[in-house]
């Protein structure tokens, strides 16, 4: 293994797989760092693909559940609202699959991978940082941080950090029973999930059941349980067998402004690259993760500071502007009535379309193929 680098990613989840595989395809020498013993292990996210992600990525089939295109919304009160799409919306991935098939393809471009290393700190010379990780140290000419929602390499960068926040816990069962075909039912409860939904995410072969909100208002462990309690005639789990549990903070503020300087650029959660209304953080990942390594490539092939403008979150973030709004609403209300009568009114053909534009529309990350000079389609 080298101790100098082109670029240094902290962080193997999706965000940090997808730029590492892609710089080192260019060219570049990557050294990938995880705290991670192995990648299938402590997985905190559901895994749930959108439409636009699976059309523009090529993600490995094998990784992938059943597609689903059924949603059904509860309000508080339980009362059921159908959302059926003409396609398939939704595949949740079998994400320890997934990250180790990509890190597979990130060995076989050549990356060098630490796993079971954490990044400790660095300091910059001259065009050169220093960084200490727990196994030693490297120098490298550039440092991306992919190290999640509460990154230290943002902190150490001088780069914005992530303030606003939902938590997220849930179970993942095998042989859970439910009628009909796969599906997502979201629950809108302001006791069980405050300012986010409760979910189950049955593709057929798995289930995920979870709960998410501010952390400040309710404790997600017994809002799981209570949650669990709700749903014992909407699913049977009686035969089923847990297989895993999975929690994390997810970042809702929107992109953050300050995300890319001569030293080191965030990628993922760590730039705050998650949907402000539906949280979904994925689509994100695969594609400011690509738009970064086509940014990195071009700054350190030719030296020029001006290639790393384009990588401005304030740019991102202006295309936010309704789910912020979106956000800011979700974040204030907490009485029950009130998202019963939203919910009452959602079932009007008005605002029925409304809801099928939050869950079957094209809207997630900004795509930033239309970002001047730069490309961000790519395909593994
Ligand atoms: C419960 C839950 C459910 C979710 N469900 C969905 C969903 O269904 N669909 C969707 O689109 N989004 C979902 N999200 C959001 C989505 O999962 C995230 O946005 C996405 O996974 C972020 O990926 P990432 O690579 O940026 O960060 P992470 O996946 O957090 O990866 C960061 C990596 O950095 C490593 N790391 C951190 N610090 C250090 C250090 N100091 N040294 C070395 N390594 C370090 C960590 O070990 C980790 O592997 C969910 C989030 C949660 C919490």
């Amino acid at each position: 293994m080298r101790t100098s680098y082109d670029v240094t990613i902290i962080g193997a989840g999706l965000a940090g797989l997808q730029c590492a595989r892609l710089l080192a395809r260019q060219g570049l020498n990557v050294l990938l760092v995880d705290r991670k013993n192995t990648l299938d292990q402590k997985v905190h996210t559901t895994g749930i693909f959108v439409r636009r992600t699976l059309v523009d990525f090529d993600l490995p089939e094998d990784c992938l559940g059943p597609p689903i295109k059924h949603v059904t919304l509860y309000s508080p009160a339980h009362r059921s609202l159908e959302l059926v799409s003409q396609h398939d919306e939704f595949r949740v991935g079998r994400m320890g699959q997934l990250y180790q098939r990509y890190l597979q393809q990130c060995l076989h471009a050549g990356v060098d991978w630490l796993p079971q290393t954490s990044y400790l700190s660095h300091s910059a010379i001259k065009g050169k940082s220093t960084v200490r990780l727990s196994s030693g140290v490297i120098t490298t000419r550039y440092l991306i941080g992919a190290d999640g929602a509460r990154s230290r390499v943002a902190r150490d960068l001088n780069l914005e950090l992530n303030r606003e926040f939902i938590v997220g816990v849930e179970s993942v069962f095998q042989s859970a029973v439910l009628a009909g075909p796969p599906r997502l039912l979201c629950f809108l409860d302001p006791k069980l999930a405050p300012g986010y939904i409760a979910w189950i995410a049955h593709d057929g072969e798995e289930t995920h059941l979870g709960v998410g909100g501010y952390p400040a208002l309710f404790d997600p462990a017994t809002a799981l349980q209570d949650f669990r309690s709700r749903v014992e005639n909407i699913i049977d789990l009686r035969k089923a067998k847990q297989i895993e549990s999975r929690a994390g903070f997810i970042p809702v503020g929107g992109v953050l402004r300050n995300i890319a300087n001569s030293t080191g650029l965030l990628i993922g959660d760590a730039a705050g690259a998650v949907s402000p209304l539906t949280a979904g953080g994925l689509d994100p990942c695969m594609r400011l993760s690509a738009f970064a390594a086509n940014v990195v490539t071009e700054y350190l092939s030719t030296g020029d500071v001006q290639a790393l403008q384009a990588y401005s979150g304030e740019l991102f973030r202006s295309r936010f502007a309704s789910r912020l709004w979106a956000r800011r609403i979700a974040s204030t209300i907490r009485q029950p009535q009130l998202i019963e009568l939203g919910c009452a009114l959602l079932r009007l053909p008005l605002f029925s379309r409304l809801a099928n534009h939050v869950f079957f529309g094209r809207g997630s990350f900004p795509d930033v193929t239309d970002q001047p000079t730069l490309v961000c389609r790519q395909h593994s």
